[in-house]
């Protein structure tokens, strides 16, 4: 299995460490031919303004976009603000896929940045612990989006609609494979 790891900004190294751990082979990607023969694709956590500045100098809104139209992707934290359709008054580039509103560093700045086990049944029965950096928050998950995780006070940190892939949080950074193992099924299953 070919995974892609979109590699302009931001925590990519540590999504290739737990691709490989799980016996996938991995690609940077830089450039739009990097897209080619992939069977999926994650889009780090790092600064989604960053991101998307540096995609649209390479070239790579519209392959993205092409590529994640059908094909598995996931994006985690920026990932997950890049591609949403709705981020609010914020005008940034973006991929502009799944059908949720989400707000951009809801949980406020850096120092308010915190862990929590959430309950996430589709991965596992054991909670599984989450990082949330400057972290977006789903404020609405539109007809078709599946919600996959919430905080306790009901606020949606986790979704999936088909083969789109969305997660406010860092699976990359901790010791638990079960994310990642949930992505390389959605990818075989597709
Ligand atoms: N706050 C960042 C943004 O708006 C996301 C932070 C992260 O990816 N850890 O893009």
């Amino acid at each position: 299995m070919n995974v892609g790891v979109l590699a302009l900004q931001g925590a990519f190294i540590e999504h290739e460490k737990k691709l490989r751990a799980l016996g996938a082979e991995v690609v940077e990607v830089r450039l739009p031919a990097d897209l080619y023969g992939l069977d999926g694709l994650i889009i780090p956590g790092g600064e989604s303004t960053t991101i998307g500045k540096l995609a649209v100098q390479f070239g790579l809104i519209e392959p993205l976009r092409e590529f994640a139209r059908t094909k598995p992707t996931w994006g985690t934290c920026a990932g997950m603000i890049f591609l949403a359709k709705d981020i609010g008054i914020d005008r940034q580039p973006i991929l502009g896929l799944m059908d949720i509103q989400v707000n951009r560093n809801a949980f406020g700045r850096q120092v308010d940045s915190f862990e929590v086990d959430l309950a996430i049944p589709d991965v596992g029965e054991v909670p599984f612990h989450a990082v949330f950096i400057r972290a977006p928050v789903v404020t609405e998950a539109r007809k078709g989006v599946q919600v996959l995780a919430q905080l306790e006070d009901g606020r949606i940190v986790a979704v999936r609609q088909e083969h789109l892939l969305a997660t406010a949080f860092h699976p990359e950074l901790t010791d638990d494979v079960r994310f990642h193992a949930y992505f390389l099924k959605m990818i075989a299953g597709k």
